[in-house]
């Protein structure tokens, strides 16, 4: 690959190292990844030294994780950074894996808080959020209602 080449060539990057975009995105979808534990079969979100259940060291086995999940525990968010678009709803989600993401949600009204939030079954997509300074697209997380109520 020539100098020229490289400084051109616009990259897709992910917000968060947990995220895997594939080559072929966005026609195969990126997709949230962790580390199971080859000795007790915990699995951790993103890359792991040290399983904290069983202490072991690793082997790890890199893991695709669900694009589903239900949230555990949400907040509305009022003020934010210039450019971010407030409120909105924060919420830690609790993946078939026994993982916990951190991720805003959408398609719930920030400003009518609900109690029938929690446990609500929400579903990963991914979205351009930026370009950073070398010109590449930065892609984030992010979840949606599944049912829409
Ligand atoms: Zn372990």
């Amino acid at each position: 690959m020539t100098q020229e080449q490289v400084a051109t060539e616009k990259k897709i990057k992910p917000l968060v190292p947990f995220l895997k975009i594939p080559d072929k995105y966005p026609d195969e979808p990126a997709y949230l990844w962790g580390s199971k534990c080859k000795s007790c079969g915990t699995v951790y979100l993103g890359s792991r030294i040290a399983c904290a259940k069983c202490a072991s060291t690793g082997p790890f086995e890199e893991v695709r994780l669900s694009d589903e999940g239900e949230i555990y525990v949400f907040s509305v968010v009022h003020q934010t950074v210039p450019g971010l678009e407030a409120p909105y709803v924060a919420a830690i989600i609790d993946l078939a894996e026994g993982v916990a993401v951190r991720a805003n949600v959408y398609g719930l009204d920030p400003l009518n808080p609900s109690p029938q939030w929690f446990g609500k079954k929400v579903k990963m997509y991914t979205e351009k959020i930026r370009v950073d300074r070398e010109g590449n697209d930065v892609i984030a997380a992010k979840f949606k209602v599944v049912d829409g109520k």
